[in-house]
């Protein structure tokens, strides 16, 4: 089956109007290559990215899993939409970490969001300790278990993100084939659970991938694109990422 790859930047907590440029130009270079590409976006850029890129996917960080209510500083589905999101990230290890999100509590967001309409991207890994223990497979799949939505009506509008801890902004990443063994993992799993269109969810991979190493990533089997931070910030960065997605396609 063929998964057309998709390249999704976090700018997490980086960005100001002065830097909305970076999205037309990602925006417009997008429109020619075979991948999808999405920016995920502060809350507070998304409705000005929106008008300044009209077409192009912009999502949001975090979900609250509430329609509404006494949730001070939170965002729900149907804001993001509002603001003219398409898409979420949700269970980010920094706010599983600085937020204590639970399993559940990222079952519930990503659920919320998938019936409001948006796209997810469900994040999972491992710490370093977990990875030298040699349990860095069992613990993902243990994640992605208690973390996925009940249901996926329409696999192309759920995506799991593998992004181990220690590899997310310091350089370092997984070998080729830790990387293959967990995407391989990953994909047993949501085909346990969901039957045939487990096959056709896209499984990213996450943690510091840039242009020099993207290529021999995207080249995995079960990788199907990337979750880009860092160098997602600029369009000199990102491009490459988003052009060696296409030449893998
Ligand atoms: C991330 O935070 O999702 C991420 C992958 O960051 P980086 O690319 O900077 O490692």
């Amino acid at each position: 089956m063929t998964r057309r790859k998709l390249v999704a930047g976090n700018w997490k907590m980086h960005g100001l109007s002065s830097d909305l440029g970076e999205v037309s130009v990602i925006s417009i270079a997008a429109e020619t290559l075979r991948a999808d590409v999405a920016l995920c976006l502060p809350a507070t850029l998304i409705e000005r990215a929106v008008r300044k890129a009209p077409g192009f996917a912009i999502g949001g960080q975090d979900v609250h899993q509430a329609d509404k209510g006494a949730h001070t500083g939170c965002i729900s589905a149907a804001m993001l939409l509002d603001a003219g999101a398409r898409l979420v990230i949700v269970g980010h290890s920094e706010r599983r970490e600085a937020q204590g999100e639970t399993d559940a509590d990222i079952k519930a967001k990503a659920e919320a969001a998938l019936a409001a309409g948006l796209d997810v991207i469900l994040c999972v890994g491992e710490s370093d300790s977990v990875r030298e223990a040699g349990e860095a497979v069992a613990t993902v799949s243990a994640q992605l278990d208690a973390s996925l939505p009940a249901s996926i009506d329409d696999a192309s509008r759920f995506s799991v993100a593998y992004e181990p801890i220690w590899a997310i902004g310091t350089g370092k990443v997984p070998s080729i084939a830790d990387i293959g063994e967990m995407h391989e993992a990953l994909r047993q799993r949501l085909v346990a659970r969901f039957g045939e269109p487990g096959s056709e969810v896209r499984i990213l991979y996450g943690g510091s991938v840039k242009a020099s190493n993207a290529a021999e990533i995207f080249g995995v089997a079960d990788v199907d694109g990337a979750l880009v931070g860092g160098a997602s910030l600029k369009s000199a960065d990102f491009l490459p990422i988003v052009e060696a997605a296409a030449a893998a396609a």
